[in-house]
């Protein structure tokens, strides 16, 4: 009897497993036997059913059972040498052929001896016939076989792992052999948790999605791992939260508060319900000791601007500084002034700092430096090394997912214990903001400004836009702007769309004479780029024909049309974001979805829905529902974990489940995650979990 198995045991501990493959399996990040077990199938073959040979219908993947009457190698090696088994079931003859590997066939295939065996038949000379089927002895005694007449588990494998013997048949049977020769697989949350939430055992969770019964057995299993996964997630974020907020900071806020709250007295209009609820949120947290570390949710156009400068405000009339990192210098800009418009005439020193070569650069950094300037707001031009604070208390930042993890890190560790918001303006599905953002407060913006428009969404088909443009026309004449948007740049042969420059000289040319046009896109330099909107900010330019680059935030209230070549093209969350640039002043705004000819019909009924809702909350979850969480964000931001069977969208339940469970918990005290090195692993090594903060 062989002594048990450790998880952490090296995989040449196992039966049938030496050096050499150890050594490819390890180059697969497979080292230890946890690491086997948790290597899951890519999918499953049901071989369950099995049939008699005399009911075999047509080539369908089938199992019989039969006894192997006799073998015989027939023909040389240029007349297709092969073995050839006859099969016998008591109802008809089938025959089994081999090419390849015949001397192994040979001895394993025993006259006399019963196998189950499967395969996808074919008819040759009026008899059936499997071409290298699987073939298992059928043993008495000795259980479920492991490898056919049940549903059998595929794995995903490597050229080099094929090329050294590693098949799915071998890691079933070193996964069986771990199993049966015995592996203790603790679960020490079974009782207390798993068993009242209707969870597996992890050992039984593990073992079902190798050798599941049926396959009701793989999903219970599924959910039971995306539920640990999420899980050790949850509780690695609650212990980041525990010692961020365990980092007690010392600054005084007192006198910044009045000051803040005269701000809010001062502006033009009245604050929204939920930009109040929000601002004293975030008060809350400055007031704390602990550092804040809050993503402010709101819909383009919610009014999050206020909201940051309020919480400036107040750290900066204390007499600490704050500072607004923007992803553009046109949206740096926009801040900036804004931040003049409605506070300007205080005692206040603010620096803007933008680009390399902006006048009295040295000198902004100084007064940076020096404390000097109280208020900064800038680019990236904030992260760069030789800018540095007097005392950083508090850092905003706009769109933050045009930023980097390591970015964030980069400013927030230019103060000490600094006080951070993160703002977005793509309202993200609950499910994908617990996985991505667990570690931070949430406040959302729900509601519009109430004098705000609420866009109009009209689809229109590509074939009958002289409408379109004629009402285009008059908005024109009545001094309005228009966006129009293409997916991408250029004429393709491979792909047949209307392109940015193609549409931008087709405008120009023959729709609109005598407008005045300008083109955007991403192949333009970053100063090109800000030149071009900077035209069409001051109105001069009338129609921005442009891809998707438009900045989120730009505040245009003039434009109040948006017109959307090839809406099917984009993601429903990405088309929410390009509507909200309109509808941003005061007049009705319309958002125009040009339809092409052959549009799908379920993409068509996906562009009503959208059509109909205004709600951002809801069309991002439809988006993460159709794209799945790798695409949301698109190519900047992802930094989802790696997770093995957990996925938010259809695990929902379990990430909620997870995260109330992982903040129950006495985090600093309970001692038995300490050793989980079983989910440990689960996070891919280096792994940073997103959003997570180094304070
Ligand atoms: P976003 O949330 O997209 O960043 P902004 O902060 O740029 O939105 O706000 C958009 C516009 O709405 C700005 O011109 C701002 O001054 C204005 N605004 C903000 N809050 C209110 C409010 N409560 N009532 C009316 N207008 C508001
Ligand atoms: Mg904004």
């Amino acid at each position: 009897m062989e002594s048990k198995l450790h998880l952490s045991d090296k995989l040449s501990k196992i039966t049938g497993i030496g050096s050499k493959k150890e050594s490819v399996f390890s180059k697969h990040g497979i080292e230890s036997i946890q690491d086997l077990i948790l290597f899951f199938p890519r999918t499953y073959l049901d071989l369950s059913k099995k049939i008699k040979i005399a009911e075999i219908q047509d080539s369908e993947w089938i199992t019989i059972v039969a006894e192997i009457l006799r073998s015989s190698i027939i023909g040389n090696y240029r007349n297709k040498r092969r073995l050839v088994v006859e099969l016998w079931d008591g109802t008809q003859i089938a025959l089994a052929v081999f090419f390849h590997n015949i001397d192994f066939f040979v001895k394993k295939l025993i006259s006399g001896k019963t196998f189950i065996i499967s395969g996808k038949p074919s008819m040759f000379q009026k008899r059936w016939q499997f071409i290298h089927p699987e073939m298992e002895i059928l043993e008495e005694g000795k259980g479920t076989p492991l490898h056919t007449g049940r549903i059998v588990p595929i794995y995903s494998l490597s050229e080099e792992m094929r090329l050294s013997g590693i098949s799915s048949r071998f890691i079933r049977q070193a996964i069986a052999n771990i199993y049966s020769t015995g592996c203790l697989i603790p679960d020490p949350f079974y009782e207390e948790i798993s068993k009242k939430n209707n969870f597996l055992h992890i050992s039984d969770a593990i073992q079902q999605l190798h050798f599941p019964e049926h396959f009701d057995a793989i999903q219970k299993a599924e959910r039971t791992i995306a539920f640990y996964e999420f899980l050790a997630m949850n509780i690695r974020l609650e212990k980041h939260k525990e010692k961020r907020k365990a980092n007690g900071k010392t600054r005084d806020y007192g006198r910044g508060l009045q000051a803040s709250q005269a701000f809010i007295q001062s502006l033009p209009f009245p604050l929204t319900a939920s930009q109040e609820k929000v601002i004293s949120e975030i008060q809350q947290d400055l007031i704390n000791n602990a550092p804040m570390l809050r993503l402010l949710e709101g819909d383009v156009g919610s009014g999050k601007t206020v909201v940051a400068l309020a919480a400036m405000i107040l750290v900066a009339e204390s007499g600490y500084q704050a500072a607004l990192l923007a992803p553009t210098e046109i949206l740096a800009r926009q801040h900036f002034k804004t931040f003049l418009q409605l506070y300007g005439d205080h005692f206040l020193s603010v620096t803007l700092l933008i680009g390399g070569h902006q006048q009295d650069k040295e000198k902004h950094k100084q007064d940076i430096q020096l404390g000097i300037s109280k208020i900064i707001i800038g680019t990236h031009s904030l992260l760069e090394k030789d800018i540095s604070f007097q005392e950083l208390g508090l850092i905003v930042i706009d769109e933050q997912h045009r930023f980097g993890v390591e970015q964030r890190h980069t400013i927030i560790n230019k103060g000490i214990h600094t006080d951070c918001l993160l703002m977005t303006a793509t309202p993200i599905p609950r499910s994908l903001s617990l996985s991505l953002f667990g570690e931070m407060e949430l406040s959302i913006l729900n509601e519009k400004p109430i004098n705000r428009p609420t866009v109009q969404t009209l689809l229109f088909s590509k074939a009958k836009s002289q409408g379109v443009f004629n009402s285009i026309h008059k908005y024109l004449g009545l001094g309005q702007q228009v966006f129009w948007i293409y997916p991408i740049i250029e004429e393709s042969e491979t792909i047949d769309l209307d392109s940015a420059m193609k549409g931008y000289e087709n405008l120009r040319g023959e729709i609109f004479p005598d407008t005045k046009i300008c083109l955007l896109h991403g192949r333009l330099s970053a100063l090109e780029k800000e030149s071009v909107m900077q035209s069409f900010l001051n109105g001069y330019c009338q129609i921005l024909v442009s891809t998707t680059v438009i900045e989120v935030g730009v505040d245009i209230a003039n434009a109040s049309i948006i017109v959307i070549e090839h809406p099917e093209r984009f993601g429903l969350a990405q088309l929410h974001q390009l509507r909200g640039r309109v509808g941003r002043g005061n007049s009705a705004a319309f958002c125009i979805l040009l339809l092409p000819e052959n549009l799908n019909p379920l993409t068509k009924i996906r562009l009503e829905e959208f059509a109909k809702s205004n709600d951002g909350f809801l069309i991002a979850e439809m988006d993460l529902r159709l794209r799945g969480p790798g695409d949301f964000f698109g190519t900047r931001q992802h930094g989802l974990p790696n997770f093995r069977k957990a996925n938010i969208v259809t695990h929902g339940k379990e990430l909620l489940l997870s995260k109330e469970i992982a903040q129950s918990m006495d985090i600093k005290n309970d001692r038995r995650f300490d050793n989980w090195l079983f989910f440990e692993k689960t996070l891919t090594p280096n792994q940073n979990i997103p959003g997570e903060m180094i304070h």
